[in-house]
C-alpha cells in the first residue's frame, strides 16, 4: 500500500494528524527533499528506509515502491504542501494503477495557505476580490497560452504565483501588461512557515527590485491584487446582525 501524503508548507507541525500517523507507520518514505522539511523524518520508525526523490527519476521512485510492495511494506510518498498542486502526482498514480498497486492520497496544507497565514491575510475580501488564481510563469513546463499571467491579470482578482521567484522581472512585466496598476499591492513570501521565512510587502511595480534586494530566487510565492492591502473591504453578510442565515435569525 502506498500513501501519497502532503507534508504541509514547511513547519514540522503543519502536517495533518493523519499524515503524521502514516509517516510514523511507514516502512519506506520517499520524500521531496528539495522542499519537504527534513525534520519530519525524525517521526519515522526505527529501520524505516528513507529516500530523497529530489535525486530520483519517476522510474526510480516507482521501482522503489514496487520493491517495497513485493516485501509487503507500506510506503509514504511525501510531497510538499498539498500533492494536488504542481506535485507531479498524476504520473505516479497512473504508474501505480498500471501495476495494480493500491494507493490513497492524504491532503496537506498548501504553501498558498501557509503564506496567507503568515501574512495574516484573507484572499477573498468582500468588495475587493472573491476569486483566487493559483498559477505560475512558464518555465521548462509549458503553460497553455489561454492561461497566461497577462490574461489572468485582466481579472484583477487575487493571484498567487508559484514556481516563479526566479522570473520576477518577466512576471512584473506580464502583470503590468495585463492591467494591474504599478501601485497594486503585492507580497513575496519566501519559505512560508519555515524558521527562515521572509515576508516582503511591496507593489507590482516593485516586485523585481524587491526580490533582488532580498536575494530571493526560489521557494517563494508571489501574491498580488488589491486584497493584499487588506483594506477597503465591506463586512461579510455571514456575521452581519441584520441578516438571517440558515443557523441564525437576524437581530433586526
Ligand atoms: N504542492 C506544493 C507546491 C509545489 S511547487 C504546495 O501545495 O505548496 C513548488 C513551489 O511552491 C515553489 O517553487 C514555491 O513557489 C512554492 N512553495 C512551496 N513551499 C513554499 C513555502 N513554504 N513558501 C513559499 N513558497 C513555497
Amino acid at each position: 500500500m502506498v500513501h501519497i501524503v502532503g507534508a504541509g508548507p514547511g513547519a514540522e507541525d503543519l502536517i495533518t494528524v493523519r499524515g503524521l500517523r502514516l509517516l510514523q507507520q511507514a516502512d519506506v518514505v520517499i520524500y521531496a527533499g528539495s522542499l519537504v522539511n527534513p525534520g519530519l523524518l525524525k517521526e519515522t520508525k526505527a529501520g524505516c528506509q528513507i529516500l530523497d526523490s529530489a535525486k530520483m527519476t519517476l522510474e526510480e521512485v516507482v521501482w522503489a515502491i514496487v520493491q517495497a510492495e513485493e516485501k509487503g511494506l507500506m510506503t509514504v510518498r511525501l510531497h510538499t504542501g498539498d500533492p494536488c498542486l504542481y506535485g507531479a502526482v498524476r504520473e505516479q498514480m497512473d504508474a501505480l494503477k498500471a501495476r495494480k498497486i493500491p494507493y490513497e492520497v492524504c491532503p496537506g496544507v498548501s504553501s498558498f495557505c501557509g503564506a496567507a497565514a503568515s501574512l495574516k491575510m484573507e484572499y477573498t475580501l468582500p468588495g475587493i476580490s472573491q476569486s483566487v488564481v493559483l498559477t505560475r510563469m512558464e518555465g521548462r513546463t509549458k503553460v497553455p497560452d489561454r492561461e497566461s499571467i497577462r490574461s489572468f491579470a485582466a481579472h484583477q482578482a487575487t493571484m498567487v504565483i508559484f514556481l516563479s521567484a526566479g522570473l520576477l522581472k518577466d512576471l512584473e512585466k506580464e502583470l503590468l501588461a495585463g492591467g494591474y496598476a504599478s501601485g497594486t499591492p503585492a507580497a513575496i513570501v519566501y519559505k512560508a512557515t519555515w524558521p527562515e521565512e521572509k515576508l516582503c510587502r511591496c507593489t507590482v511595480g516593485q516586485l523585481a527590485a524587491t526580490g533582488e534586494r532580498e536575494g530571493i530566487t526560489k521557494t517563494a510565492l508571489i501574491i498580488v491584487g488589491a486584497a493584499v492591502a487588506q483594506e477597503g473591504y465591506v463586512r461579510s453578510k455571514l456575521y452581519d446582525p441584520g441578516f438571517d442565515t440558515g443557523f441564525r435569525k437576524a437581530e433586526y
